[in-house]
């Protein structure tokens, strides 16, 4: 049943206190991704709620997005795009700049990789503030493309990024303290 593999996945996540700096407790999926039947549930969850949303896109966000997009991508029969961090991609890019708790980040997409009228999900690992996921959003929005849904293995209730999606869908396994 659904609490039970729910269960499975928040047991699997390991919580490492001040890492990488004091206060903030870091949700580690990597310890999920030992748990094999954890991760496949993972996955099957996220496949099970986007296969039938006609999604012909799944953006996935560096860096814990490129491991949880692609499976589902695939199960779904949606492409793939990575949104990357600044000067990764060779060809054209385009980018949206956005603040973070100290300073500003830049996320990019190549030119192309999507069209206008395409339909997305965005996955990453963790919505904290909701930063990342807002320029990831308006980064295809800016392209024509309509972000259907986030999706995130664990929420930061505390953070309130929910809020800060206004009214973009977010789906989430997962709550953390
Ligand atoms: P935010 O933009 O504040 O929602 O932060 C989300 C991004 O930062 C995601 O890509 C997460 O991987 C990462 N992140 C933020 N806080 C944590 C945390 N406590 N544990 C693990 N990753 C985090």
């Amino acid at each position: 049943c659904q609490d039970a593999r729910i269960a499975r996945i928040a047991a699997a996540i390991r919580v490492i206190p001040n890492f990488p700096k004091p206060g903030i407790m870091f949700q580690d999926i990597t310890t999920l991704l030992l748990d094999t039947r954890a991760f496949r549930d993972t996955i099957d969850l996220f496949v099970e709620r986007y296969k039938d949303r006609d999604i012909s896109v799944v953006a996935g966000i560096e860096a814990r997005g490129f491991i949880f997009g692609p499976p589902v991508a695939l199960a779904i029969g949606a492409k793939f795009v990575p949104l990357r961090k600044p000067n990764k991609l060779p060809g054209e890019v385009i980018s949206e700049e956005y603040s973070l708790e100290y300073g500003k980040d830049k996320m990019e997409m190549h030119v192309g990789a999507v069209q206008a009228g395409e339909r997305a999900l965005v996955i990453d690992d963790l919505i904290a503030t909701g930063g990342t996921l807002c320029a990831a959003i308006s980064l295809l929005e800016r392209v024509g493309v309509h972000v259907v849904e986030c999706a995130c293995v664990i929420e930061l209730p505390e953070l309130k990024g929910r809020e800060r999606l206004e009214d973009k869908p977010l789906f989430v396994l997962v709550d953390a303290a």
